[in-house]
């Protein structure tokens, strides 16, 4: 029998999460950035990978090995990137790195457009869930990124991540059990992050929430005209007010210009650095 693989981008500490996920300076998430996804989003900042399958084939040993050197080098977590397709590999590999001694917290980073059942498979595999919640409108998640019924099964996905992980719970600053929800807000949709938003207050205002700015049109977002710019000030401001409005006050906020700091680009070795 062929043995298993899983294809992998990048791994390394980075420092693109939210705080309680990188710690301090000489800390990071040990992040480890998986090739492919199921989504197909017309504006992927991580195409190179996510699209064009950019990456290297390593062992489930290499994985436990990768996991383990990231906890050596300091990192405060194992921080897995588009790790819904290899989800059932990622499960064996971090069982294998626990008996060897990985005793930080797993991160699941994703798009929330998975199924429960996975999810309850990977219970007591993942500490700390960290799906976006990227569309509010069904249409709009089609149009953007080729998937049907997106607001219905992602509020699924969050209510069983949340019902696993439970809020999100720091010690010294440091996070390692709960989830965080993100939200991308995209130019000329504002009416997307309302409705998104208005799901995600009626699972639980008090969630965690990282609110991003750092759109901006790349992959084929040049082909969709009302998305190919930034977002503006007014539309940001519009989106946080909301967000107060519906009570939410755990979580954070990115700055506007942030655009630039955020892109990364997966032909350099390390794909974070300017
Ligand atoms: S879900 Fe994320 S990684 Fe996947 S295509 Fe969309 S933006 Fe890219």
């Amino acid at each position: 029998m062929r043995e298993e693989t899983v294809k992998i981008a990048w791994f390394g500490k980075h420092f693109g999460e939210e705080p309680p996920l990188v710690g301090k300076k000489d800390q990071g998430a040990g992040g480890i950035f998986f090739s492919g996804c199921h989504l197909h989003c017309v504006f992927c900042q991580n195409w190179q990978i996510s699209q064009e399958g950019k990456g290297k084939e390593y062992s489930l040993e290499e994985l436990v090995n990768i996991m383990l050197d990231l906890q050596k080098q300091g990192a405060v977590n194992i921080d897995l990137v588009t790790p819904v397709i290899w989800s059932r590999q990622i499960k064996k590999a971090v069982l294998e790195a626990r008996e060897r001694g990985l005793i930080i917290p797993i991160v699941w980073n994703t798009n929330a457009y998975e199924s429960v059942g996975m999810l309850r498979d990977m219970e007591g595999i993942v500490d700390i869930y960290l799906p976006d919640f990227k569309y509010g409108i069904e249409e709009i998640g089609y149009r953007y990124s080729g998937v049907k019924n997106y607001p219905e099964i992602a509020e699924k996905a969050i209510r069983e991540m949340l019902k696993q992980a439970g809020p999100l719970f720091t010690k010294k600053g440091i996070a390692h059990k709960g989830i965080i929800v993100r939200h991308m807000v995209l130019p000329n949709n504002i009416e997307n992050s309302f409705r998104a938003l208005d799901v995600l207050a009626k699972i639980d205002n008090s969630m965690h929430i990282g609110l991003m700015s750092q759109y901006f049109p790349l992959y084929h977002a040049d082909q969709y005209t009302e998305i190919n710019r930034p977002i503006t000030f007014e539309e940001w401001k519009k989106v946080t007010d909301y967000m107060e409005d519906l009570g939410f006050e755990n979580g954070w906020t990115q700055e506007l210009d942030s655009s630039s700091v955020y892109i990364p680009d997966f032909n350099k070795e390390n794909p974070f650095t300017p």
